[in-house]
């Protein structure tokens, strides 16, 4: 449990494991005045945007550090996808309430899609907030800054049509020094009927492809060997100059993919997430030409029943997501891994529609997915117009199927991997044991195996051997 003395709390690794995804800010080495602590919660795009922040505030004599204790202000980046993604941050500003007591000179500020959600409404509700900036403000930080510590409350959630932060060198928080998180984009034009996105992060705009060329090249001569490339709908990615009125040619995803896939062979190329209703075969054909890019599709179903993807606005039925997953197969074949998300107990959600759920899991079998509950978010056009009338235990059982489910597939297809070679990019030391490396192989998967001489950063080839749900054992091999 945590070190609490006095009324100080302290995360330990406990905590930490606690938080759930939050990350939290390393220690940076700077010659800096003042110190910065950021955690951030919810999604990739959540975490490639305290980069973001973190430059910004270098600029302005702040140094990262992972020490919440040593930090004059306390930045929460958070995700407003769910209730209890709120509620956590809700929980987070409690435990810092002895803290703030007994340090009257911390800040706290809130970033990301709760601020931008709540606005003034979170200041009024959390007394130890003095900051609530929404995700396209976030180069008004100082000015806001400046604003609480000359003792007023500060807020800017203006959203904007242009903001990419295209300019802003982000500097890389807990990193690994061999992959990194880029995002290609910002907001979202979709409106599926449950989701919060469109109104917390704005309309979607696409960042100029030079910049996201040029951050990928200069992570690469940094020693860098993976980049992500991060957007709610990657696949509606889209890019046109204009020099002096006139409009150059357009650059589509598939596009940009090629253009970041030629910077190196050795720098190897993800993006997430794809939205089924969007995916080209130009996109599937790109991933196919070029070895460096990731045999692997994030693509969302959301539902098996065509009824539910209706009433969710997906504008998609459940044979249009067949025929996608059919083509990835077709172009990329049965290795390439596919994941999924799922919505379990969306309003009206029948017995019926959660079978087609259970029946889209067994079509596909997928490699891996991400499972939620529905939960209904204020303002969405599903809350204005339909009835959250699954009741919490329905939904917690569907769920429970599903995962289930989705486990038994995991392990099939993890199954498939064992007496392959798999070219694995070395991130990490196994969670267990320094002895043993991890790191994934083209199609995502998790390879833990034995150290010998390799390092971080290095591709070995891993023979795999055995295999769990989650993860792939092997051992180098020539
Ligand atoms: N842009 C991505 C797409 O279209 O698939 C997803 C972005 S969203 C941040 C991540 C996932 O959260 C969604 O795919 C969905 O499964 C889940 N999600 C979003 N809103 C939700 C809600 N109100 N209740 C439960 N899960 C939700
Ligand atoms: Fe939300 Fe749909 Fe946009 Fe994804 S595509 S962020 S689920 S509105």
């Amino acid at each position: 449990m945590a070190l609490v003395t006095n009324s100080l709390k302290i995360l330990n690794e406990e905590d930490k494991k606690d938080l759930d995804v939050a990350r939290i800010s390393e220690d940076e080495k700077s010659t800096a005045s003042r110190k910065l602590y950021i955690e951030s919660y919810g999604c990739q795009m959540n975490f490639a945007d305290s980069e973001i922040v973190a430059s910004i505030l270098r600029e302005n004599d702040f140094a990262t550090t992972s020490k919440i204790e040593e930090a004059e202000l306390i930045l929460l980046n958070t995700c407003a996808i769910r209730d209890n993604a709120e509620q956590k941050i809700r929980h987070r500003l409690q435990h810092l309430v002895p803290m703030k007591n007994k340090r009257k000179n911390v800040k706290i500020g809130i970033l990301g899609c709760m601020a931008e959600r709540l606005k003034t409404k979170l200041l009024e509700e959390e007394r130890i907030v003095d900051m609530v900036v929404g995700p396209d403000s976030y180069r008004d930080l100082p000015n806001l800054i400046n604003e609480v510590e000359e003792g007023h409350k500060a807020v800017n959630v203006f959203l904007s049509r242009e903001e990419t932060y295209a300019d802003i060198t982000p500097i890389r928080l807990d990193s690994n020094g061999v992959t990194a998180l880029i995002s290609i984009m910002r907001g979202c034009d979709n409106m599926c009927s449950f989701c919060v996105v469109p109104y917390t992060r704005g309309r979607e705009r696409s960042r100029d492809p030079h910049s996201i060329v040029k951050e990928a090249t200069d992570l690469f001569n940094q020693g860098y060997k993976e980049v992500t490339l991060l957007g709610q709908n990657v696949d509606s990615y889209k890019w046109q100059s204009s020099i002096d009125g006139q409009q150059s040619t357009v650059v589509t995803f598939a596009n940009l993919l090629e253009m970041v896939a030629q910077i190196n062979p050795d720098l190897r190329v993800r993006f997430s997430t794809s939205h089924p209703k969007d995916i080209t075969d130009e996109v599937l054909y790109t991933i196919k030409k070029y070895d460096n890019v990731c045999k692997y599709i994030h693509l969302p179903a959301q539902s098996g029943s065509s009824r539910i993807l209706e009433l969710m606005n997906r504008t998609y039925d459940r044979n249009w997501y067949i025929s996608k997953i059919d083509r990835i197969r077709e172009i990329l074949g049965d290795e390439c891994g596919i994941s999924q998300d799922m919505i379990a107990g969306f309003c009206t959600e029948t017995e019926e529609d959660h079978q087609e759920t259970l029946s889209l899991l067994d079509y596909v079998k997928y490699d891996y997915g991400y499972m939620f509950a529905y939960s209904e978010r204020p303002n969405t056009p599903a809350a204005k117009k339909l009835k959250d009338d699954v009741p919490e235990d329905v939904k917690s059982r569907r769920l429970a199927e599903i995962i289930a489910r989705q486990r038994e597939h995991s392990f099939e297809r993890n199954q498939m991997s064992v007496g392959k070679v798999y070219k694995v990019l070395v991130e990490g030391f196994s969670k267990r044991s320094k002895e043993h490396l991890s790191g994934r192989s083209d199609q995502n998967k998790m390879i833990i195996f034995p150290k010998e001489n390799f390092k971080l950063g290095d591709y070995v080839n891993v023979l795999v051997t055995e295999c769990s749900s989650a993860t792939l054992i092997g051992k180098a091999v020539e």
